[in-house]
């Protein structure tokens, strides 16, 4: 294809944006790029309507890199309790901490600079930098990845080949409305089984379309390995026994009662991880005390600390 046509889908997914994009989410409004930082990695490994709750939240409690400058690394867990792979709120932790000590407290606007903070990879920088500062970077989400395979009516693509077209197809000049636009079109009509190409802006230039055939890129989905957990459950009145561990691998920053890893259990319910499948068995503690270090949390306060989902519905549903 050639670069001129790339261009012109470009504009067409630039203009199309302007007129029927997401323009109600919440990370669209008030645009800074901060809120853009925030809800970036937020939708890393979760989906629109899941963040927009997690981001409305955090936004009132820490609306600028002002106010969460002396946020500590609990409080951010706090706020993200629920969500899932934690790891990204100890990477806002770290990366807020070096934007106070090294760019004096405003994000920075380079790509190299971006891609120094934890949690920012190349894509994320390119969010960050073509919406919050209208610069010409390319991104790669699963959103984009998906309309560039169907665009070009190919299964398999390496990095190298996406990042090069992904910046290829940009709209330098209407930068901000593209990417957008481009996401959009990913999460609204270029569905995995049923495309609404009949709405889309680049119908007459995308192969798919031409052939009527919808290719879906090749994933490698990740072997999980089983772990069987059995948690004790210490109560006192309406309070609950929690500690720190760092001893599963795995939700080491956040509040969790203690656990054992066994070979087997009868499990009471069963949690995905990213590359665990967690089997998980309660066990109400009465007769004995905790022999380890932790603290007592009343109910309203585990509302407060950054608890495991699975841990904090099974507390909360026993209050
Ligand atoms: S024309 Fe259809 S298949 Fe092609 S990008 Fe648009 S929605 Fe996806």
């Amino acid at each position: 294809m050639e670069n001129s046509l790339k261009s012109h889908i470009g504009n067409k997914v630039s203009s199309w944006y302007r007129d029927h994009g997401r323009h109600n989410l919440p990370w669209r409004k008030n645009i800074t790029p901060y809120r853009i930082w925030i809800s970036e990695i937020m939708l890393q490994q979760t989906q629109v309507n899941t963040a927009i709750d997690y981001f409305n939240k955090f936004m009132k409690r820490y609306p600028d890199l002002k106010s969460i400058k002396s946020a500590k690394e609990d409080d951010i867990y706090a706020l993200w309790s629920g969500l899932g792979y934690y790891r990204r709120a100890s990477y806002i932790f770290r990366a807020k901490e070096l934007i106070h000590k090294d760019f004096n407290g405003q994000m920075p606007d380079d790509f190299n600079s971006l891609l120094s903070l934890p949690g920012i990879g190349r894509s994320t920088a390119g969010a960050i930098l073509s919406i919050a500062f209208k610069k010409p970077y390319p991104i790669l989400d699963a959103n984009v990845k998906k309309v560039i395979a169907r665009i070009f009516h190919k299964k398999k693509f390496n990095e190298k080949e996406f990042w090069h077209l992904s910046e290829s197809l940009l709209d330098k000049k209407g930068i901000f409305s593209y990417q957008q636009g481009i996401m959009d079109i990913g999460a609204q009509l270029c569905m995995p089984k049923k495309p609404h190409c009949a709405l889309c802006p680049i119908q007459n230039d995308c192969i798919s379309n031409k052939l009527n055939s919808y290719v879906t890129l090749e994933k490698r989905k990740p072997k999980k390995k089983e772990v069987f957990l059995q948690f004790n459950l210490f109560s006192e009145g309406e309070k609950y026994f929690l500690s720190k561990s760092d001893d599963l691998g795995f939700w080491k920053n956040l509040w969790i009662p203690p656990v054992s890893i066994v070979e087997k259990c009868n499990f009471d319910i069963v949690h995905q991880l990213s590359h665990r499948s967690l089997k998980i068995a309660f066990n109400e503690q009465t007769n004995i005390r905790p022999d380890i270090e932790g603290k007592w949390f009343s109910r309203e306060e585990l509302k407060t600390i950054g608890i495991p989902k699975p841990i904090s519905d099974r507390l909360l549903l026993n209050g």
